[in-house]
């Protein structure tokens, strides 16, 4: 794969045993250093404006003067220092990058995945929280609308938690479908089930929320009955993948039980999805806060990517899953 990483992100200081810190990036780069194919690129940080396309103009104000203050804590969990404007802005720029590239045409061993932070799949319109400042995935589907190289969008956030900023920001919008598979009840707590978009945006938001415990023959079935024909009847031009590692069985922060074999298993019905709606395919990094278990994650992706065959999974969804898919599927009509 070809991975976006800026130096400019490690800057974005969230101060001692934060779970959201620099060395997140440091495990992910010395995982990717034991395999081959592994290419870095930089990228030009988002502007102000093309946050701004997804965010409201007096929040990004306001954080600029909150770190140009020095920063501190925006809310208990969501910590800024001086670094974070830009480092905020480059991980913007990053998910951009990766968007843009993918519709250039890398794909296969060239798709892109941008390793940025701060995080982004919680930064609503008009707030940062949960660690996150501004939507990186949501700044990277509009930048490439705005470009005119894509007319539909979708965005699947695996990540444990539900990616309510970027559902907020495309609720009511047609041209950008946003799909997730959450823990049930793990924070915000949003992202029902029968939460499916409003207006224009209807039935392209998609929600499946498991319940804990749940490992990856439970994903594997979301993903096949309800995930992958949400994202082929949606017909997108561009798949982002909202790639969080904390749904990982390791992962300190949840209780879910995905594997590390199970990231390849998702990646490889992804990729197969996004093939069948001739959709190009971009990944950008949400959460995941255990570092071995991040640094695995990312380098399973990559390593499917680079012509590994995942080894299938032969256990059985929990009849709640299958309950839960069967309710959804009638939900949206699929
Ligand atoms: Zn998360």
């Amino acid at each position: 794969m070809r991975f976006g990483y800026s130096e400019r992100c490690l800057a974005h200081d969230t101060g001692e045993r934060h779970p959201e810190n620099p060395d997140r990036l440091r495990a992910i780069r010395r995982g990717l250093a034991k395999r081959h194919s592994v290419e870095y690129t930089d990228a030009d940080p988002a502007t102000k404006d093309e946050v701004a396309a997804v965010h409201d103009e007096a929040y990004v104000d306001e954080l600029e003067a909150f770190v140009d203050d020095g920063g501190g804590s925006w809310d208990p969990d969501t910590v800024a220092s001086e670094g974070t404007w830009d480092a905020a802005l480059s991980a913007a720029g990053l998910a951009q990058w990766a968007a843009r590239t993918a519709l250039n045409g890398s794909n296969g061993r060239d798709t892109p995945f941008s390793i940025g932070r701060p995080p982004g799949h919680h930064a609503v319109r008009d707030d940062a929280m949960g660690f996150c400042f501004f939507n990186n995935a949501a700044v990277a589907a509009q930048t490439v609308l705005d470009d005119g190289t894509a007319d539909r969008v979708a965005i699947f956030d695996w990540d444990v938690h539900h990616g309510n900023g970027t559902q907020d920001i495309f609720y009511d919008r047609g041209d950008v479908l946003y799909a997730s598979i959450h823990e049930d009840g793990l924070y915000p707590d949003t992202g029902d089930i029968d939460e499916t978009g409003n207006g224009e945006g209807e039935n392209a938001t998609v929600n499946l929320p498991l319940a804990a415990g749940a490992g990856d023959a439970d994903y594997c079935y979301a993903i096949d009955e309800a995930i992958a024909p949400a994202l082929t009847r949606f017909d997108p031009d561009l798949v982002i993948v909202s790639a969080g590692f904390d749904a990982h069985r390791h992962d300190p922060i949840s209780r879910m039980r995905v594997s590390s074999e199970g990231y390849a298993l998702m990646t490889d019905q992804i990729r197969t999805a996004a093939d069948e709606a001739g959709a190009a395919d971009a990944y950008v990094l949400e959460g995941g806060y255990g570092l071995d278990t991040l640094a695995e994650g990312v380098s399973m992706v990559h390593e499917t990517y680079d012509g590994r065959t995942p080894v299938a999974d032969d256990g059985e969804p929990d009849a709640k899953t299958e309950s839960r898919v069967d309710e959804l599927r009638s939900l949206l009509d699929l």
